[in-house]
């Protein structure tokens, strides 16, 4: 199986928002539960100037790619700039928040190696 996305061809999907992530907004590209694709799924967010995902950790190991704007990465308690071009892996259980304190929005496409999104539980360290 092999197929092409972007977020034009999915602007009939609805973006995901949670009261626990204010500002925050995403949409699955590549899972399980869409297409049939297994072993790796993607999906694509943007934080909204003043927004943030707060302290979290989850067992599978997660990717960001980093597309547009600039946001603070907290690495367990170590603050971090990343910005658009950056990637960013994140081991399994480390807990880590991300809070876009610039004016512009930060988009990011996230990867994790399981079949969908609906597997990774997500464990708040708030
Ligand atoms: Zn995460």
């Amino acid at each position: 199986m092999i197929f092409v996305k972007n977020l034009n061809s999915i602007s009939n999907q609805e973006w995901k928002t949670s009261e626990k992530y204010p500002g925050v907004r995403w949409k699955f590209l590549v899972d399980a539960d869409i297409d049939g694709s297994k072993g790796i799924s993607c999906g694509f967010a943007e934080v909204l100037p003043g927004g943030k995902l707060t302290l979290h950790h989850h067992a599978p190991d997660e990717i960001y790619v980093v597309t547009n704007g600039s946001a603070t990465l907290n690495k367990d308690g170590e603050l971090e700039e990343i910005k658009k071009g950056d990637v960013v892996y994140i081991s399994n259980n480390a807990k880590h928040a991300l809070k876009n304190n610039s004016d512009e929005t930060f988009g990011f496409y996230w990867l994790f190696p399981t079949d969908r999104f609906k597997e990774v539980e997500y464990f708040s360290d708030e």
